[in-house]
């Protein structure tokens, strides 16, 4: 089963709603045509609505960086899957590392989330991955997995058909460490066969497994190149256009 690559650009906390059209302005422009992977942008809460609106027309998906599991109510600072959709934006990153490690986001959280993104027909990139000291003790199988089944609890197999997983090891994030491709391939085969496990083989056949953590052009053809690998998620080197340019046509 061929799976259309995914190639997603996570901002972080930079970019103001300026920067992040003059971004789009002259992106656009390098990758226009190009159908054979997704091109997805995550920005901030603040430049979402201005993403949303450059990108329109053009293929290129918006999504948010990070959703809350409720409907509404008393949460101060969060946004809610009816405030994501309502700004015309698609997708939402849930458990990113950086989510887990500076506002503790739990592997029930993350479930809770994935739930509530599934409900609202909101496309979920669900990041799981290892620490180093859990690779170097050999535990990364055992972590993705207790990433993995603790974030799928409860989910259907019909209700995943849009899921999207990131392999990230934390080390690689940010750090200019990557995973060699066949680190990432390991452990991508890891998440699928797990995920064939909790929710069937078509399910796991189909869905895609991007791998994160330092991807810049000059790994990503390698890293791409891989069959198993079905996409990238990328943060520092998706913050200038040609160089998220070039990853795209890796
Ligand atoms: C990320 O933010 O998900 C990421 C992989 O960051 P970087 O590419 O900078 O390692």
């Amino acid at each position: 089963m061929s799976r259309k690559a995914l190639i997603a650009a996570n901002w972080k906390m930079y970019k103001t709603p300026a920067e992040a059209l003059a971004f789009v302005d002259a992106f656009l422009p390098l990758i226009a045509g190009h159908t054979r992977d997704e091109i997805a942008l995550f920005p901030s809460v603040t430049s979402l609505a201005t993403v949303v609106k450059a990108v329109e027309g053009s293929g290129v998906i918006a999504g948010l960086q990070n959703m809350h599991f409720a409907e509404d109510g008393a949460y101060t600072g969060e946004t809610s899957a009816a405030m994501l959709k309502a700004v015309g934006a698609t997708h939402t990153l849930i458990g990113h590392s950086e989510r887990r490690q500076y506002f503790n986001e739990t592997d029930e959280i993350v479930n809770k989330k994935l739930h509530t993104a599934l409900k609202h027909g909101i496309v979920p990139v669900v990041c799981i991955g290892e620490l180093l000291h859990e690779r170097e003790a050999g535990h990364t199988a055992q972590v993705l997995l207790t990433q993995l089944k603790g974030a799928l609890a409860g989910i259907s197999a019909a209700a995943a058909h849009t899921l999207v997983i990131a392999y990230e090891p934390v080390w690689a994030i940010g750090t200019g460490k990557t995973a060699t491709p066949e680190m990432a391939v390991e452990a991508h085969m890891i998440i699928r066969a797990e995920l064939a496990n909790i929710l069937g083989s078509h399910v796991a056949k189909a869905t895609r497994i991007l791998y994160g953590g330092s991807v810049k052009p000059e790994n990503a053809t390698a890293l791409l190149g891989e069959e198993e690998i079905d996409g990238a998620l990328v943060g520092g080197a998706s913050l200038k256009p040609d160089s998220f340019a070039a990853i795209v046509h890796y």
